[in-house]
């Protein structure tokens, strides 16, 4: 799954910003092959910040302390420096603690409601985590930069999805079961418990309370509109994405999942790693030309820009596992 995400966001990078028009002339009609052209100047190969976000959180997890591990990872890969940040994940992880999201969130007047945490929140299932224990660690993982209950519930949504592709469930039927376990499951409580929601963060709390419900029923009718075909952008806002990566990520290869996304433009690169995250739990074979020269456009520390991501991987995934 690691290695399908990180493939799929660096076919997305070069194309990210750029219209389907642009696309075309500039690629052709079909992009099977690492690009240049990236306006972050990532070089062909190199993912971007998704697939660098999803590795500092498990370098956060091998810390073995717990979110904190994960807040001071996540607070390292943005103090390097790299190419490309997300406006609330930025104001987010300057604060580096655990309400450094809620905060955020509460100074922007509860606008943000962007991708920047699903785009990353496979993570966790790549850690290990499972059940119930997976639904509870996607919505505070998410929140550490993105609160807000569209894009909490949207992560639980994509790990109880996750956990059911790989489990050998078909596309419609693991979407199905995700959404039971979305409609179940008390998010507030868990961000209360973990301490993102406290005493400076009551505004957001609040907020969180107030939409919760709504962000639900939103979230069943993308997902339900992304199965169907439909998809209304691939902008960064996090519903979009939902929405288009489960339009994308049942086709019946590794290339026809993720192609559309790069094709498309806009946030395709983060679509494209969503779409990357559930075409590897459905176990399709990420093709073997697109492995080799995989990296990522950024170096932190506990990890290289010139690491071969096949190389590097396996031990990565290992440290954050539970021994
Ligand atoms: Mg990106």
């Amino acid at each position: 799954m690691l290695l399908s995400l990180a493939a799929a966001d660096a076919l997305g990078a070069a194309t990210e910003f750029k219209t389907p028009q642009a696309i075309a002339a500039r690629y052709g009609e079909s992009v099977t092959q690492y690009q240049s052209g990236s306006v972050f100047g990532f070089a062909p190969g190199e993912a971007t910040d998704d697939t660098q976000m999803v590795v500092a959180t498990l370098l956060g997890y091998a810390r073995r302390d717990g979110l904190t591990g994960v807040v001071h990872a996540l607070s390292e890969w943005l103090a390097a420096g790299p190419p490309d940040v997300g406006g609330l994940t930025g104001a987010a992880l300057r604060v580096a603690s655990l309400d450094g999201g809620a905060r955020a969130w509460q100074a922007s007047g509860f606008e943000g409601a962007g991708n920047g945490g699903l785009m990353r929140i496979a993570a966790v299932w790549i850690a290990g985590f499972r059940g119930t224990a997976l639904a509870c660690e996607a919505a505070a993982v998410t929140a550490l930069t993105h609160p807000d209950p569209r894009c909490v519930y949207a992560s639980v949504f994509l790990t109880a999805f996750l956990e059911a592709l790989a489990g050998g469930q078909p596309y419609v039927g693991a979407a199905s079961e995700a959404l039971a376990v979305t409609d179940d499951f008390d998010a507030r409580t868990v961000l209360l418990d973990a301490g993102i929601f406290g005493v400076k963060t009551q505004g957001a709390h609040a907020a969180f309370r107030d939409r919760e419900r709504g962000a639900r029923a939103e979230i069943r009718a993308r997902v339900r509109s992304g199965l169907g075909g439909g998809l209304t952008s691939q902008s960064g806002f996090v519903l979009d994405t939902l929405e288009a990566a489960l339009k994308h990520a049942g086709a019946g290869t590794w290339q026809a999942c993720v192609e559309p996304a790069v094709l498309l433009g806009d946030d395709s690169d983060t679509v494209a790693c969503v779409v990357g995250a559930v075409a590897g739990a459905r176990g399709l074979a990420v093709p073997a030309h697109l492995l080799t020269p995989l990296r990522l456009g950024h170096s932190w520390p506990g990890w290289q820009r010139d690491w071969a991501c096949t190389e590097h991987f396996p031990a990565l995934v290992g440290a954050a596992q539970p021994a």
